[in-house]
């Protein structure tokens, strides 16, 4: 990876393995000017998952339309930002336990939504039951 700052040389000064998000995050810096950034290595669901929806053909998981939804039912809070994140990493962590060769029926990840957003907050629990039946 080049400096995001001259474009130069980097080398990786500190690397760790986020298990919750199963994410590799690195701490690089730029060889000619010196420069630190931070990057993180994630698994590209979009690629790596397909989503079944009532006998349609297969479409590419979208942790956007994913985060999106959760995003919408948590509007009322004022750290639904931060929150659609955190139940996003949560919901892809449990969808792995509903894979079937490399696919995903619509309905699982409504419930896996479902269960995480029930433990967070009851409100956003109920918005997205209304939304996704
Ligand atoms: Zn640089």
């Amino acid at each position: 990876m080049v400096c995001t700052y001259c474009g130069g040389e980097t080398k990786v000064t500190n690397s760790r393995h986020q298990k919750k998000s199963n994410q590799v995050w690195r701490r690089r810096q730029c060889l000619a000017c010196g420069a630190t950034f931070s990057t993180s290595e994630a698994v590209d669901y979009e690629l790596a998952w397909l989503v079944s929806k009532g006998g349609k053909a297969l479409r590419p998981f979208s942790r956007d339309k994913l985060f999106l939804s959760l995003y919408d039912s948590c509007a009322h809070r004022k750290t639904a930002l931060s929150d659609a994140r955190g139940l996003t990493e949560t919901v892809i962590s449990k969808l792995t336990g509903y894979l079937s060769n490399g696919t995903l029926q619509a309905g699982d990840i409504a419930r896996a939504a479902q269960v995480a957003l029930n433990r967070f907050d009851k409100a956003a629990s109920v918005h997205y039951r209304a939304r996704h039946p």
